[in-house]
C-alpha cells in the first residue's frame, strides 16, 4: 500500500476506515433481528458497544479534528466534490464533539432504562410507571439540544437536525398544519361514503411460501439486485446497507395478512433500491449516504403506495397474483381487490393505519414531542392530550395507553425529531413521482406492462447516485423546481380516494 500524499488522502483513507467499522456494526445488528439464537444476546450486545466506542474514538480523535481543519481552512481539496465530502464530515464532526462523554453515558443509561420499562409497562397500561424515565429522556434530550444547538437555534431543530438536516419545526408545522386540516376533512367524507369498501376478498389464508416467491418476484421485477442484496424474515421489517454492493431487507409474513407482508417487501425494497444505487465511487466515503430519513422514506413510500397500491400496477400483475394464489383469488375481480388494499379506517395503531390516516398520526406526534421539549406540555398530561387529539383528528376514543401515547417505542428510546420524517416521505414521495410521470409521459403504461424499472432508473438518477451532494430542501427543488409542500400530496389523496369512495 503506497503511503497517503495529502491530508486529502489520509482524510478518505480514516473516513473509510470508519464506514467499515460502521457496516461491521451493522452486519451485528442484522444478524441480531435475523439469525443470532436469542442467547447471544448478551455478548453481542457487548460487541456492539465496543464497535460503536471505537467509530466514536476515531471520529472524535484528534487526527480527523486535525485533519478536517486543515481541508476546511488552509488546504482545501481541488474538487468540488471533496470539498463536499469534508464539508459533510466536518458537521457531523462538530455534532459529535458538542456533546460531553458524560451526557452521552448517561442518555445511553437512561435509554436502556426507559425502553426496558416501557417494554413491562406497556402491556399493563402502566404509563405512571413510565413516566419518571420519560422526564428525565427529556431533560437529557435538552441538555443534548442545548450542547448541539447553534446560537439563536431552537433545541427542537438541533435534534431534528440528526434525522433531517436543514429542516426546521416551524417550517414542518406550516406544511403539517396545512395537510392535517385537508386530511381531517377527507377522513370524515370517507366516513359518510355511500360506498363502503369491503376487505373480505383479503380476509382468508395465504400460504406464506407462495408469498415469498411473489414478493421476490415483485422485488426483481423492480430493479432489486439479489446477486448484491437479500431478503430474510424478522419481526420487524427493516433495511440495512452494508455496501451498494450488499444490501439486506427484511420482511414479515403472516398468512393471515397478505397485504401487510407484500407491502412490507416493497417498502423496505424501496429503502434496498436506494441504498443500491449509491455510487461505488462514493462508498466509504461522506458522500456515500442517503440524504435524510425523509429522503430514504420517500423511495420506500413510493414503492409501497405510488406504485403498490395503484391500479396501473396491479392492472399488471394482478394476473400474476392470481396465478399464485388461484382459489383464494381465483374468482375476486381487480377492482374489488384495489377497493380492499385501498380501506381507509381511523384506527387507534400508526403501523396498521392506511395511507390517508397515516398522516395524522404522524403529525399528532410532531405536535406533542414538540410542546413536551419546549417544556409547554407536561410529560404527566400526555395520555390526556393524545386522547383529546385522536378525538380531534381520527375521531376515535382512545381505550387505554398501551394503545395510546404508550404504542411506539420512538420516545421510550429517546428519538425526538424523528416522527416527522414519515410524513416528509410520503410528502416528497409525492412531490417526486408527479416529477417523474412528468418527464416519462408513459410511465404509467410501463408500470402496467410491469416495466417498473423505468421508474428505478429515474430514481437512481435524480436521487440514488446524487449521495450526500445536496441536502433535502436542495433535492427537491432540483428535481421539482419547487420546496417541500403539502399541496401536490393533499391532491393525490383527494382524487386517489376520492374515486375509491366516489366522493362528490
Ligand atoms: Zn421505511
Amino acid at each position: 500500500m503506497t503511503p497517503p500524499t495529502s491530508p486529502y488522502a489520509e482524510f478518505l483513507d480514516l473516513s473509510g476506515e470508519i464506514a467499515d467499522l460502521g457496516a461491521a456494526q451493522a452486519v451485528l445488528s442484522w444478524d441480531q433481528e435475523t439469525y443470532m439464537p436469542p442467547g447471544g444476546q448478551q455478548a453481542r450486545g457487548r460487541q456492539m458497544a465496543t464497535l460503536s466506542g471505537l467509530i466514536h474514538r476515531k471520529f472524535t480523535s484528534d487526527e480527523m479534528g486535525n485533519l478536517l481543519e486543515r481541508l476546511s481552512g488552509p488546504e482545501p481539496p481541488d474538487e468540488i466534490d471533496q470539498c463536499l465530502a469534508v464539508e459533510r464530515a466536518m458537521w457531523e464532526y462538530r455534532r459529535a464533539v458538542r456533546v460531553p462523554e458524560e451526557l452521552v453515558r448517561e442518555t445511553a443509561r437512561a435509554q436502556s432504562d426507559s425502553v426496558a420499562c416501557w417494554t413491562e409497562a406497556r402491556p399493563r397500561n402502566d404509563f405512571r410507571k413510565w413516566l419518571p424515565h420519560l422526564e428525565r429522556i427529556l431533560d437529557l434530550e435538552r441538555r443534548r439540544a442545548d450542547c448541539l444547538k447553534d446560537p439563536g437555534q431552537d433545541r427542537y431543530d438541533a435534534l431534528l437536525q440528526g434525522y433531517e438536516r436543514g429542516a426546521t419545526g416551524a417550517e414542518i408545522a406550516a406544511v403539517f398544519d396545512r395537510l392535517r386540516d385537508r386530511v381531517v376533512a377527507l377522513v370524515r367524507r370517507i366516513g359518510a361514503s355511500d360506498y363502503p369498501v369491503s376487505t373480505s376478498c383479503l380476509d382468508r389464508e395465504f400460504d406464506v411460501d407462495r408469498q415469498w416467491d411473489f414478493g421476490l418476484e415483485v422485488l426483481k421485477a423492480m430493479g432489486f439486485d439479489l446477486g448484491k442484496g437479500r431478503q430474510d424474515k424478522s419481526a420487524h421489517p427493516f433495511t440495512t446497507g452494508f455496501h451498494p454492493t450488499d444490501v439486506r431487507l427484511t420482511t414479515r409474513l403472516n398468512a393471515r395478512t397478505f397485504a401487510t407482508g407484500l407491502f412490507a417487501t416493497m417498502h423496505e425494497g424501496g429503502h434496498g433500491l436506494y441504498d443500491q444505487g449509491i455510487r461505488i465511487e462514493d462508498a466509504r466515503t461522506p458522500l456515500g449516504g442517503a440524504i435524510s430519513l425523509g429522503i430514504h422514506e420517500s423511495q420506500s413510500r413510493m414503492w409501497e403506495n405510488l406504485v403498490g397500491r395503484s391500479l396501473p400496477f396491479w392492472r399488471g400483475f394482478y394476473s400474476r397474483l392470481q396465478n399464485a394464489f388461484p382459489a383464494e383469488l381465483g374468482s375476486v375481480a381487480l377492482d374489488v381487490f384495489y377497493r380492499a388494499i385501498n380501506r381507509v379506517e381511523p384506527s387507534l395503531i400508526r403501523v396498521e393505519a392506511d395511507e390517508v390516516t397515516y398522516s395524522l398520526h404522524i403529525i399528532l406526534r410532531f405536535e406533542i414531542e414538540r410542546a413536551m421539549l419546549a417544556g409547554e406540555l407536561d410529560p404527566a398530561g400526555l395520555p390526556d392530550v393524545w386522547r383529546d387529539k385522536m378525538r380531534e383528528y381520527l375521531g376515535l376514543d382512545v381505550p387505554d395507553d398501551k394503545d395510546g401515547c404508550m404504542q411506539d417505542i420512538h420516545w421510550a428510546w429517546g428519538l425526538i425529531g424523528y416522527f416527522p420524517t414519515y410524513t416528509l416521505g410520503n410528502l416528497y414521495s409525492v412531490q417526486f413521482f408527479e416529477q417523474a410521470q412528468s418527464d416519462i409521459p408513459d410511465l404509467d403504461a410501463r408500470i402496467e406492462a410491469g416495466e417498473l424499472q423505468r421508474l428505478t432508473e429515474w430514481l437512481r438518477e435524480k436521487i440514488h447516485r446524487v449521495g450526500l451532494r445536496r441536502l433535502a430542501g436542495e433535492l427537491c427543488t432540483d428535481i421539482t423546481g419547487r420546496p417541500l409542500e403539502a399541496e401536490p400530496y393533499v391532491r393525490y389523496l383527494e382524487t386517489k380516494f376520492g374515486q375509491i369512495y366516489r366522493l362528490a
